[in-house]
């Protein structure tokens, strides 16, 4: 499962990454979401794999994004 998050459009509501910490994060600089480092796919800060512990949470805080960017990929 992929997880892609359109950052250009994140508002920093800050629900992913309080839904899912072990996963989303707030970066420090633009204060948007992104992918912790070490699940992040090809070093993208916006794009990362969960692993299959983390497929719920993650798929919970794209269903509560309130502006639905975040994406996923089976
Ligand atoms: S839930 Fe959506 S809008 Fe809110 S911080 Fe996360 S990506 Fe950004």
């Amino acid at each position: 499962m992929k997880v892609i998050i359109d950052r250009s459009d994140c508002v920093s509501c800050g629900t992913c990454y309080e839904t899912c910490p072990t996963f989303f994060e707030q970066n420090p600089d633009d204060t948007f979401s992104q992918i912790i480092e070490k699940f992040r796919f090809n070093g993208n800060i916006g794009e990362g794999i969960p692993p299959q512990d983390l497929e719920n949470c993650a798929k919970e805080a794209a269903n509560l994004c309130p502006s639905s960017i975040i994406h996923i990929e089976e």
